[in-house]
């Protein structure tokens, strides 16, 4: 318990939400940008594809005032939602968007019913969550049953409709090319709108850092050729401003280097400033103070962990 208390304190300080602002990207393409405010877990990026039937929202970030914002961009007609993989900040949104749009359709990848399942990551998350929060300081409980509250309503989480392979694919009348890996979470789905050149990539490209809580490094690194063999113009990460496909191989260069670094045993200090050269154009004050801390940590437990610990995610059934 300890451990969560750590890692909750290293978000937490003084809590504020900015209000969300969709951005249209292209012809029935509107980004609805995540946040990550100081206090607050974050919410992962949000992108809206218009359909013949109606908008694809493709993740429902963490809190209400996210899922408000896209289901307002789309002027109340949110057709489906597919979630890019399980973490709450692309997934937590489902269960409002679903309270608002009854016959709404939800895809996801079967990963996210198995983190939810009995004894399933999000499962045990939620007894922890449970056992800590009577006994945490007040900022940080807040923060806590923003999760617990999500968690206490899985049936609303689950997807109605899976997908588990690679392929083209029509939702809400949009024609859409539907990617999988496993490198982040176990079932990652990235999608591909080729109408507008169009890659929503989920977490497998974020900022500050990769985000790499539940990571299989070696196969993120195979995740990213393979994103890079798109034909996309324009990419939007889970975390962090939209990016062309020279910022995107800018960005996998400094992925790369990170991992190398981390795997030559170089201190965890001089491979945050690696990637930190990399990708300064795309910080901001509050990402640049939290770069070291949550590379830090990802080298702690798992870059440079031992090697049982650090594969403990590359063995997933
Ligand atoms: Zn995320």
């Amino acid at each position: 318990m300890t451990k969560l208390r750590r890692a909750w304190a290293a978000v937490l300080c003084l809590a504020a939400a900015a209000a969300v602002t969709a951005q249209p990207l292209a012809l029935g393409v509107v980004l609805v940008p995540g946040g990550f405010e100081a206090g607050r877990q974050p919410d992962g990026n949000s992108l809206l594809l218009q359909g013949d039937q109606g908008w694809l929202l493709i993740d429902s970030g963490r809190h209400r005032a996210h899922a408000e914002a896209a289901l307002a961009a789309a002027g109340g007609q949110v057709r489906a939602v597919l979630n890019t993989h399980w973490h709450l900040d692309h997934l937590g949104g489902n269960a409002w968007l679903r309270s608002q749009r009854p016959g709404l359709e939800a895809w996801a990848s079967p990963a996210v019913a198995k983190a939810l399942a009995a004894d399933g990551w999000l499962d045990r998350y939620r007894r922890q969550l449970m056992e800590a929060i009577p006994t945490a300081p007040a900022d940080q409980a807040a923060v806590m049953r923003v999760d617990l509250e999500l968690l206490n309503q899985a049936a609303a989480l689950r997807p109605d409709r899976e997908i588990g392979t690679a392929s083209a694919r029509t939702i809400a009348g949009r024609r859409l090319q539907i990617g999988i890996e496993t490198a982040v979470s176990g079932g990652d789905l990235w999608v591909l709108d080729a109408a507008t050149g169009t890659l929503a990539a989920g977490d497998l490209v974020t900022l500050p850092v990769p985000f790499m809580d539940t990571a299989c490094p070696p196969a993120w690194r195979e995740a990213l050729a393979r994103l890079s063999a798109q034909p996309f113009q324009r990419l939007v990460p889970g975390h962090g401003p939209v990016m062309s496909r020279a910022d995107f191989e800018r960005w996998r260069g400094g992925f790369e280097a990170l991992l190398d670094c981390a795997d030559q045993g170089l201190h965890p200090g001089a491979c945050a400033a690696v990637w930190r050269s990399r990708v300064d154009t795309w910080l901001d004050d509050a990402g640049r103070a939290r770069v070291n801390g949550m590379l830090g940590y990802y080298f702690k437990t798992l870059l440079q962990a031992p090697t049982e610990q650090r594969e403990r995610f590359c063995r997933r059934p």
